[in-house]
């Protein structure tokens, strides 16, 4: 279909003096908020009009039964909210007259949902704001960028009603090769509960490809570990052999993913830093927590060959194995020191961590893969879940918070998997050309 549509713009200015200023403002005004929703509301008008014309020309036949005439049949009004505006458009239905199957087809031609009020490419904007900076902020940055004016309740409502956060964690998307898998948890302020701001809770696991390449795993709130084991054997999710889990000593963690890696890697940058919290804890000086975290940081950093797997001599492979064990006699006899000392919480965090110190090690002696020691990278994304999270005015739901949190998540493994999710919902397949040709400009002296 093809239409060409010229636009009629009247100005009126005083004949004594005007400003030049508010010449620019005003018709930046009219451009921004008025005339581009005119100018969709005048395409769509248009070509109901051809489809209607095609229709009663009897050169559209019922889709239903191929067979029947249509005839008019009422509409309905619908307000439609874009990112340049928003406008009332009236959809008009047609009805079979053999069959009496109804349809709308301007609303069947635009795929726009029956009870839809708004576009896609603004519920992306949208959610893409609010997951930036709070609602309140949120909203009116859209509003002063000349986008939409829009209530912070309305766009936290578009959130909770958002089906972009979902994350899908099929066959596809995990692969064939062995992943590094990375979990994490933290706290946010969660809404009020009689007058009582409630400590939420929320979690984040991601995957790491051979490659490199992160991917999410899924985001929850208000669920615990034992819980995503369940749903994940629900959803029958499988990791290839050889997969490992990187994670800090969080109480059931590692014991949740234990069905699905075959090597566990407690996060040494934490096990360093816990040492000092538990130590201090006990009543140990800095004096004396300083050397033994330094030594410890040295005892785990077990170096593996950089070369391919395959190329390391056999021998060094056993001088690695032998480094290994011995480094985990030394951390028993270490766990022995601290009780020595009366330092309890310490030996206990450190009997408990010395299993999956070596994860990284184990895994690289086994299957020839390298891992990383830490887990810093889901950390990261935590910090920056929490920062958002934070700036809001109003505490957060579980659900709208696992809502953000996924759009997140999703956005900071991989924005070019996210763009490409919502050029697939905008179905964005170059079937629409616009080209804006010369504008004319005519003295109302000389109109008509
Ligand atoms: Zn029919």
């Amino acid at each position: 279909m093809q239409g060409k549509i010229s636009m009629d713009l009247t100005f009126c200015n005083s004949e004594e003096k005007f400003s030049f200023d508010e010449l620019v403002m005003k018709v930046a005004d009219a451009f921004e908020h008025k005339a581009i929703a005119e100018l969709l509301k005048l395409i769509l008008g248009l070509i109901q009009e051809v489809l209607l014309a095609r229709i009663f020309a009897g050169r559209t036949l019922c889709p239903e039964c191929s067979d029947g005439k249509l005839a008019l049949n009422g509409g309905y009004n619908r307000n439609i909210r874009t990112s340049v505006g928003e406008f009332t458009l009236r959809f008009k239905r047609v009805k079979c007259g053999k069959c009496g199957a109804t349809h709308v087809p301007l609303q069947k031609l635009i795929q726009f949902r029956r009870y839809q009020t708004k576009t896609n490419e603004l519920e992306k904007l949208v959610v893409e704001t609010v997951s930036e900076t709070s609602y309140r902020r949120g909203v009116a940055q859209l509003s002063r960028d000349g986008k939409i004016t829009l209530p912070y309740r309305t766009a936290h409502e578009w959130v909770l009603k958002t089906d972009c956060d979902e994350i899908q964690v099929s066959s596809k998307v995990i692969g064939s090769f062995p992943l590094e898998v990375m979990a994490d948890g933290t706290k946010f302020k969660g809404e009020g509960v009689n007058g009582k701001a409630r400590q939420g809770d929320l979690k984040a696991v991601i995957g790491i490809t051979r490659q490199g390449r992160v991917f999410p795993m899924g985001t929850w709130a208000g669920t615990s570990w034992a819980e995503i084991n369940e749903e994940w054997k629900k959803q029958s999710i499988k990791l290839p052999d050889g997969s490992i889990i990187i994670c800090d000593g969080e109480p059931g963690l590692a014991d949740a993913f234990a069905d699905y890696v075959d090597e566990q890697q407690r996060c040494q940058w934490h096990i360093k830093r816990d040492l000092y919290h538990a130590m201090h804890g006990d009543g140990a000086k800095i004096e004396e927590i300083r050397p033994l975290q330094d030594a410890l940081a040295v005892a785990m950093a077990i170096e593996l060959p950089a070369e391919d797997f395959q190329k390391v001599p056999e021998a060094d492979k056993d001088a690695i194995e032998e480094q290994m064990e011995n480094t985990e006699r030394v951390m028993v006899k270490f766990v022995s020191y601290l009780e020595g000392k009366g330092y309890s919480a310490a030996a206990s965090y450190i009997n408990n961590a010395r299993r999956s110190m070596f994860g990284y090690v184990r895994r690289w002696l086994k299957w020839g893969l390298v891992s990383h020691k830490a887990s810093t990278m889901v950390e990261r994304v935590m910090r920056e879940l929490a920062r958002r999270l934070k700036n809001i005015a109003y505490g957060w739901s579980d659900k709208g918070a696992q809502k953000v949190a996924g759009i997140i998540l999703k956005r900071f493994a991989s924005a070019t998997e996210w763009e490409n999710e919502w050029k697939e919902r905008m179905r964005i397949f170059e079937n629409v050309v616009i080209s804006v040709g010369n504008y004319k400009c005519s003295s109302q002296n000389f109109a008509h």
